[in-house]
């Protein structure tokens, strides 16, 4: 019996795993997942100083008509050690410089003038202006990042300005691919009649790489036991497979059947999907296997709806689903009720809402309508006539078109 797409995604997500922690340094940790929670090393910022150029001054000496008389420079980098702002005077001090013992209050250089030595406070002046307190920001001890936390550009910087330099993030998984198929040849090599390239590995590995995970061609495996074992063994040492083709009812399809010599676990094959229906999930020994159908179109669509949320998983994540864009739809579509469909669209943004055509011909053979494709619009299995203006789920796979 085949699967549903639900029930489907629900046993690949419950029983892929997250992979273990690894230390890697702080430059190359973004877009990683945080294995365990960190903590501010110290306060920040660390030390009083000051966020402005101007002058360091006793609030209690503003405010008058007396100019105050510039008595030293603290640059950002130097230490205010020895350096008082003593009663009457400014100390000329630079952004995020240490403030100076004495000194209660920053004055911008634009509220100043300057004469010589001398400098006149234009306007009136607050105690604490323009001092950036110790710990103000973060205090020694919080926890800055929760593990499980993705590492964004903020998360980088803040660690970076405690001196973490490596962090501790969840492995990328190695994702071998294999290709099946007795008509395939590799890109580059010359085709004989009734060959075709082996398109499919380039699609997934590209897929692969924009998740985040890491791919390993394997190459082609002939549609032969001998072969398909050979390549299948290898691919098992990874930390997930993907197969493509083979899979169907053809008398050469022996993906399912050279699995189950290995004794590799079957969990499912077939889901009520259009089009991806031949897909299999197995598992040997923490090894989920992914056996996708070759056709272009169905290994592109089933990555991204069963594989990619799958990886994400196991990278640490904790959004593993892509969330749905809402767009209606522009021509009224039908379908065979009974499957899921996932349609092949064009979303535009009108500016007022997102719109959604079919991206040409929904047979699963034409690539072109997926080259086309910005989005998989996901169509419930019980319905079969979609009307123009109603709305779709959408999982974006490309850059919105916009009007802008
Ligand atoms: P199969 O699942 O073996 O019946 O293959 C379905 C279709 O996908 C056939 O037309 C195959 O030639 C094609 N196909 C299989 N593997 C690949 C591949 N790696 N790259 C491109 N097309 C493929
Ligand atoms: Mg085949």
């Amino acid at each position: 019996m085949a699967e549903s797409f639900e029930s489907a995604r629900a046993l690949i997500l419950e029983k892929v795993s997250i992979l273990p922690a690894e230390s890697i340094p702080l430059v190359e940790a973004g877009g990683r997942i945080l294995s365990s929670a960190l903590s501010a090393l110290c306060d920040l910022p660390s030390w009083d100083n000051s966020a402005m150029d101007g002058f360091a001054v006793r609030s209690q000496d503003c405010g008058t008509d007396q100019p105050l008389r510039i008595d030293g420079y603290i640059p950002a980098g130097a230490s205010a050690e020895g350096i008082q702002v003593k009663p009457g005077t400014a100390v000329r001090i630079m952004t995020g410089a240490p403030v100076p013992m004495g000194c209660d209050t920053i004055v911008p250089v634009e509220e100043t003038q300057e004469n010589g030595d001398q400098v006149f406070i234009k306007g009136a002046v607050q105690v604490g202006d323009h001092i950036r307190k110790r710990g103000e920001d973060v205090k020694q001890g919080e926890e800055v990042l929760a593990a499980g936390s993705i590492l964004l550009p903020a998360g980088i910087n803040i660690l970076a300005a405690f001196g973490y330099s490596q962090v501790a993030v969840i492995r990328r998984p190695r994702v071998a691919i294999l290709s099946t198929g007795d008509e395939l040849v590799e890109p580059g090599d010359p085709l004989g009649p009734g060959q075709i390239i082996n398109s499919n590995a380039y699609s997934l590995a590209a897929a692969i790489r924009e998740v985040g995970a890491e791919p390993l061609l394997l190459g082609i495996a002939r549609d032969d036991h001998e072969s398909l074992k050979e390549k299948l063994t290898a691919g098992l040492k990874a930390d997930v497979l993907i197969t493509t083709a083979g899979v169907s009812m053809g008398d050469r399809d022996l993906v399912c059947e050279v699995l189950q010599e290995l004794k590799v676990e079957r969990l499912f094959w077939k889901i009520d999907i259009k089009p991806g229906r031949p897909t299999a999930f197995s598992f040997k020994d923490g090894t989920p296997v992914f056996s996708l159908p070759g056709n272009p179109v169905s290994s592109m669509v089933t990555f991204e709806e069963f594989v990619r949320p799958a990886l994400l998983k196991m990278m640490g994540h904790s959004r593993l689903i892509k969330p749905y864009v809402k767009a209606r739809l522009k021509e009224n579509f039908s379908k065979k009720p009974g499957r899921v469909q996932f349609l092949r669209v064009r979303v535009v943004d009108t500016g007022e809402h997102l719109l959604a055509s079919s991206s040409g011909d929904q047979n699963t053979g034409i690539l072109s309508t997926m080259l086309r494709a910005n989005g998989i619009a996901v169509l419930p299995a019980e319905r079969g006539r979609f009307e123009a203006g109603e709305e779709l789920s959408i999982h974006l796979i490309g850059e919105l078109d916009s009007p802008y």
